[in-house]
């Protein structure tokens, strides 16, 4: 078995990116996944520094940038997104990424964040906490317009305000030349190319069924390049960006390929950590009709529940594991609660579930 991926670093796990290994809390070697040794224990062969450039399915071979061609009998394509860049900005994706910024920041005082997406607001979290001048530029109306509500916006909207990120909506984005330091969190492109170019279904990423199985022979996918309809999801196929997506439809494509093959039915959730709050989700909102509100944001806990044709779909919880806890049984269930009482902070959910 081989592991080939581009970047040069033993595989790592990316959320402390942009917290902990940005705010300085985080040593590169304390978020690596495994040791040199892991893998060569197991016969898994690491190649580094490779960039796939075409996949011949008949062949079953990859090629590479470098003009190495590599076999295969099983092929995984877990390359993910690239982060969408601004000339002259940094990105905030892979740890040479947030090395090179890490350089530029520790002399900048004044610092411009293009993107109120999760990148965005973790990294202002981290950089105004290091007593940085930090402008946020968002080009929408409010943060986290593609996955989130209205009432998770206006309240991190409102908490960065306070602890000093001058957040600018809409309109055109600051002049980068007054600023230090420009960092872009504009969201990703999946990584699709060569499968899409040998002829693998997809267009925003390639096609996978409840396996991980592409429409090519011995080809499989994970993650945020996979375009898949997902159990808790709309009826149209998406894309999931999220660390435990990518996690457990691996595990689950891996399975199959080792002959215990089951459809891939994780139930999503995602976390964020900016200042002392703690966000988690659970469940996907997509399409969702009605938007309710659990609990007083003004106190810091709350939950805002998603819900689609009556029945929740999904939770944002702002420090309150136990909405987050047991949430995910009314999504599991489908329950039908009156609103009422959902909203209810001192009805616990689980006592709503049938
Ligand atoms: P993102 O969540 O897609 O957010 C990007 C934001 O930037 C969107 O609100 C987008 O608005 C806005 N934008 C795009 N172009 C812009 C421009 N030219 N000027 C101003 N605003 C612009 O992507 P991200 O924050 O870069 O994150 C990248 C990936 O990492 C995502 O997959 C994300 O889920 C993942 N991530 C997750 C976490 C977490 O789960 N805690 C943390 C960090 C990163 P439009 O909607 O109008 O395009």
């Amino acid at each position: 078995m081989a592991l080939l991926g581009e970047e040069t670093e033993l595989p790592y796990e990316r959320p402390p990116l942009s917290k902990d290994y940005l705010a300085g809390a985080k040593a590169r070697d304390d978020f690596r996944f495994r040791s040199a040794d892991f893998y060569a224990e197991r016969g898994i062969e690491l190649i580094p520094g490779e960039r796939v450039k075409t996949v011949d399915p008949e062949a079953r071979s990859v090629r590479c940038a470098s003009g190495r061609t590599i076999t295969f009998g099983e092929l995984v394509w877990t390359a993910g997104g690239r982060a969408r860049r601004l000339p002259g900005a940094h990105a905030i994706r892979t740890l040479a990424d947030v090395d090179a910024l890490k350089d530029e920041l520790a002399s900048a005082s004044r610092v411009l964040i293009v993107g109120g997406g999760w990148i965005g607001l973790e990294a202002a979290a981290a950089i105004v906490k290091q007593g940085k001048k930090v402008v946020l530029a968002e080009r929408e109306e409010r943060l986290l317009a593609r996955c989130s509500g209205r009432a998770l916006s206006d309240f991190l909207a409102a908490r960065h305000r306070a602890e000093g990120v001058d957040i600018r909506f809409g309109g055109p984005s600051p002049d980068p030349a007054d600023f230090d330091l420009v960092i872009a969190g504009i969201g990703i492109e999946p990584e699709a190319g060569p499968l899409l170019a040998a002829g693998a279904e997809g267009g925003d990423g390639v096609a996978v069924d409840e396996l991980g199985r592409t429409s090519l022979p011995h080809v499989w996918a994970a993650g945020d390049v996979a375009l898949h309809c997902n159990p808790f999801g709309p009826d149209r196929p998406i894309r999931v960006e999220s660390v435990q997506h990518a996690t457990d439809q691996a595990a689950c494509l891996a399975k199959a390929i080792a002959g215990d093959p089951r459809p891939y039915a994780a139930m999503p959730w995602f976390w964020s950590n900016q200042f002392d709050l703690k966000l988690q989700t659970v469940g996907l909102s997509h399409d969702h009709d009605e938007e309710l509100v659990r609990g007083d944001p003004a106190s810091g806990r709350f939950s805002i529940l998603y819900r689609r044709a009556g029945k929740v779909i999904a939770l944002d919880c702002v420090n309150m594991v136990r909405d987050y806890v047991q949430g995910r049984l009314l999504i599991e269930r489908g329950t039908r609660v009156a609103p009422d009482r959902l909203t209810d902070p001192d009805l616990p959910l689980k006592t709503l579930v049938d």
